[in-house]
């Protein structure tokens, strides 16, 4: 199938020829003519699938259908995301899809100054992305009005609920016009997605692309069995004797990035931290320097990488496996994007061979393991508990609390909606991945179903074949870290 069959313009037809992308992707084939007809969507589909063109060009194109007259132009599309990284990234893709359009956007989120902000709001927009907290910072400022909005997207709607955005979205609806289109992007379709979608939709269509919840063919992937103690040496020898160039290592705490960053700079590597204790500002350069080559070890927790935005990124490293094996697979969804070769290499000691069974599970097949001649594991060295909270600090070691790793979540242990003031809510995370734009995002193929039902609202999202939401386990320091992380 070719973009000239979805009924898009020429201006758009060119910008999407200009980024090289020769066929849409299968959400972008489902999603693109239902939009331009006008219909809400209810779309199950990822980061990585091409979702954001999937959105941003039919909206692009019904706005400048109707374009504005002369005078103040109103904010008449709305983007939210759950975080600032996807924010911005989204923004972006507006800002690409766009530029052969007469239409203006701009994009806000928190942990930058508000004035900027307020000043290219008082010029007048056509599409506004936002992070939920600023965005309504903004209204109670008075320096946004929302009142013409036409088209609401609502971009990883789930991980906007799963961390405590209820409210804030529920304030953000009530300032919007009841007469509008409304387009819902969620990974997981959870109950609570369910009743936002039973509210928020009107005769939805369905659309479903499958999860990438099994590693990308692309990525090669494999184990190095070492001792605990000797995981940031193997590294540092990896990294220097492939001759690898760019590096993205996970680590599992913050306080684990940083000492991880910091050794790695005395073994003579370029390498930065990105992790939710980090400004704002400084997560932007150390992902500038790492896009750009001057860093070449970018050490991140899940929670940060979850935003990052890296074209072809060739190898992911986890320091250390993650406490869910879920986000096994969202690591190394980094590499070998859009076709290309990437390389997902696992340092593992004895600790977390529990750990790796439970991705071996999900992924239903065996990763390689490999011993490196120099760096045997010690057999007398025997596993200890996965040291949790703050910092994966091996001198604590022991002293934390033992990983409840393999059980799975029950309701009530998931992260709460905080029903009090913004100050102390819980954000939720990003997970926008972007990948080269001159080649296919490697989803093809993977179309599940089109269930292009008109259903009545109250049953559409349960008519919907629904992807189990993950079980994730979360700490609350990973959730104080989603907080810093989050729009604001
Ligand atoms: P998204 O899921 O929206 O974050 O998009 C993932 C990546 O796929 C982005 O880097 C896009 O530039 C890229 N992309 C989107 N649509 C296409 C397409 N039709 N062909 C190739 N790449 C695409």
């Amino acid at each position: 199938m070719s973009f000239d069959s979805l009924g898009l313009s020429a201006e758009l037809l060119r910008a999407v020829a200009e980024e090289g992308y020769t066929e849409p992707t299968p959400v972008q084939a489902q999603a693109i003519p239902v939009v331009l007809q006008g219909k809400d969507i209810l779309a199950g589909a990822q980061t990585g699938t091409g979702k954001t063109a999937g959105f941003t060009l039919p909206l692009l194109q019904l706005l400048n259908q109707h374009a504005q007259g002369k005078g103040h132009r109103a904010v008449r599309a709305l983007v939210l995301t759950p975080t600032r990284e996807l924010a911005a990234q989204v923004a972006e893709s507006v800002e690409t899809y766009g530029r052969h359009l007469p239409l203006k956007s701009t994009v806000i989120f928190g942990g930058v100054k508000i004035n900027p902000q307020i000043e290219k709001l008082r010029h007048g927009v056509d599409i506004l992305v936002a992070t939920p907290g600023r965005l309504l910072d903004h209204v109670q400022q008075k320096t946004l009005d929302l009142s013409k909005v036409e088209i609401l997207v609502l971009d990883e709607a789930d991980r906007m609920l799963d961390m405590g955005f209820i409210h804030d979205i529920r304030k953000i609806l009530a300032l919007l016009p009841q007469n509008r289109q409304n387009l819902l992007f969620s990974a997981t379709y959870s109950s609570e997605i369910k009743t936002l979608a039973d509210k928020l939709l009107d005769n939805p269509v369905l659309i479903e692309v499958a999860r990438r919840n099994t590693a990308a063919e692309t990525v090669q992937q494999m184990v190095y069995s070492v001792d605990r103690e000797r995981k940031r040496e193997l590294l540092s020898h990896l990294i220097g004797s492939k001759n690898w160039k760019q590096v993205l290592v996970f680590t599992r705490t913050k306080h684990g990035a940083n000492r991880l960053a910091q050794q790695l700079e005395k073994d003579g590597l370029t390498a930065s931290a990105i992790h939710g204790n980090k400004s704002q500002g400084a997560r932007t350069r150390a992902l500038a320097g790492f896009k750009q080559g001057e860093v070449r070890v970018l050490v991140a927790t899940d929670i940060a990488a979850r935003g990052l935005d890296i074209d072809q990124l060739p190898h992911v490293v986890n320091f250390e496996l993650p406490n869910v094996a879920e986000d096994y697979v969202h690591r190394i969804g980094r590499t070998g994007r859009a076709g290309n070769e990437g390389e997902a290499v696992s340092l593992v000691c004895v600790d977390e061979n529990g750990l790796l069974r439970d991705i071996e599970r999900l992924l239903k097949r065996e990763i390689t393991k490999e011993v490196l001649p120099g760096y045997e594991p010690d057999p007398r060295i025997k596993a200890e508990p996965i040291q949790n909270g703050r910092g994966g600090d091996r001198n604590s070691r022991g002293r934390g609390r033992q990983q409840p790793a393999q059980r799975p979540r029950s309701d009530s242990q998931k992260p709460r909606v905080n029903r009090a003031g913004r100050s102390d809510r819980v954000r939720a995370e990003g997970s926008a991945e972007k990948s080269n734009g001159n080649t296919r995002v490697a989803q093809s193929g993977n179309t599940r179903v089109v269930q292009e039902k008109r259903t009545h609202p109250k049953t559409s999202a349960s008519t919907t074949a629904a992807p189990p939401s993950a079980n994730k386990r979360r700490r609350p320091s990973q959730r104080r870290e989603r907080a810093s992380l989050l729009g604001g």
